[in-house]
């Protein structure tokens, strides 16, 4: 069931550092103006998180922040990070105690990024002019707790005179078939394409990969499977990224795709990005949703950055947390009027179209709802 009149939606809201607080503002101002429209209850609760946490609390993830997305249905997240923190021990430092520490606790398996060029905006894309013409509209489904990165043995060890390293690579089935269902059902929301990524030809993973997503393919007859090897992938994506719908893959090869196909879309400040826990049932999970950036410290306090990534993963965490499709998707329609008016931040600007600040940026989303 969505969320009704009846149940109050519980966001906890960390908008983390540098750029972070900025952007939230405007999420914030879009998502009440979004629920006002849909009416849709919801509360929200902000904690700090990151380097702003560390000079408060002393740690990135303070136990109250932590209790407060144990309490809600969503986490909103902003980024976390900057050089008055990079001196610290890895282990204290904000990406790793804070975002890696929230995945763990959560079991957050799914990162679903989308790459959407929109036909406005295809100079900001580093790959020719014919390829990206009229815009592209993908989405990125990668396995994000096994795998290469999480496998054990995992250890670096010295013998008969030299260093040696061993990771493994280790998938169970029932890993792969949660996050096949998750790219089938984000595929029927779509244009019912799934393109699943492996090594099968060399991997071991790769041919359980394959046998266990064909078998979860059989589940959902309308959309289309196609397999693609990984390095014919990263060919592929340059090629011709309109060619792709869904892509499915796990974590080492969807890390590395989802920066290329992040690249070739253009600016990091456009995008959004989605981490799924729990299924709820119903196409609804637990989530933790971000901008695919970072806390740009450049351009933190100058209020030029760009918005719109953080404004999309509030539309992300209406669809898959709050299970309400139409929000997001009218939120997804606003971003797309607005760029269509011209508006500009710096990140995106061309001559021709009207240069905005983060806050006009975000009014003018908000009001185009
Ligand atoms: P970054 O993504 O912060 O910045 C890269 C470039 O993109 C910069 O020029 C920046 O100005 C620009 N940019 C990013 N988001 C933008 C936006 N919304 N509008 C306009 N321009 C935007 O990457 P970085 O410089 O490598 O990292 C900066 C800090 O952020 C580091 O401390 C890093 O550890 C941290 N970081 C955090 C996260 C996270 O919290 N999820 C992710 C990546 C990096």
């Amino acid at each position: 069931m969505s969320v009704s009149k009846e149940k109050q939606f519980k966001v906890a809201v960390l908008a983390g550092d540098g750029i972070g607080p900025e952007v939230m503002v405007e999420a914030l101002r879009v998502l009440a103006a979004v629920a006002v429209k849909f009416s849709i209850p919801y509360q929200l609760r902000e904690e700090r998180v990151g380097g702003s946490a560390i000079d408060v609390d002393g740690v990135a993830l303070p136990d109250q922040t932590l209790q407060t997305c144990k309490e809600s249905d969503a986490i909103l997240f902003g980024s976390v990070g900057g050089p008055k923190w990079e001196s610290l021990p890895p282990n204290q430092q904000p990406e790793r105690a804070a975002l890696l520490a929230l995945r763990k606790t959560f079991a957050l398996y799914a990162n679903l990024r989308p790459a959407v060029c929109l036909p406005e905006l295809t100079h900001a894309s580093p790959v020719r002019e014919s390829i990206v013409q009229g815009g592209f509209d993908v989405i990125f489904v990668r396995e994000l707790t096994g795998g290469l990165y999480f496998g054990e043995p995992k250890y670096m060890k010295h013998e008969s005179g030299e260093w040696f390293a061993v990771d493994t690579m280790i998938y169970w089935e029932s890993e792969i078939e949660r996050i096949a269902h998750v790219a089938f059902q984000t595929a029927m929301k779509r244009n019912r394409h799934v393109t699943s990524i492996d090594k099968a030809n060399v991997l071991q993973n790769g041919i359980l990969w394959r046998q266990t997503v064909d078998r979860v393919a059989h589940e959902y007859p309308e959309v289309k499977l196609r397999h693609l090897y990984v390095d014919n992938a990263a060919m592929q994506l340059i090629r011709n990224p309109k060619g792709f719908d869904v892509i499915l893959a796990e974590n080492l090869f969807g890390d590395i795709l989802s920066d290329e196909l992040a690249m070739i879309a253009g600016s990091l400040g456009m995008l959004p990005s989605a981490s799924l826990g729990i299924s709820k049932g119903n196409g609804r999970y637990f989530g933790m949703y971000e901008p695919s950036g970072g806390t740009a410290p450049d351009i933190a306090g100058l209020g030029i950055a760009n918005p719109i990534a953080q404004v999309l993963s509030a539309a992300m965490m209406l669809r898959y947390s709050a299970g309400r499709e139409d929000a997001a998707s009218a939120i997804e329609a606003a971003v797309q009027r607005v760029i269509r008016s011209g508006l500009r931040t710096k990140d995106i600007h061309t001559e021709g179209t009207q240069l905005v600040g983060t806050t006009e940026m975000g009014k003018a989303i908000s009001g185009a709802l």
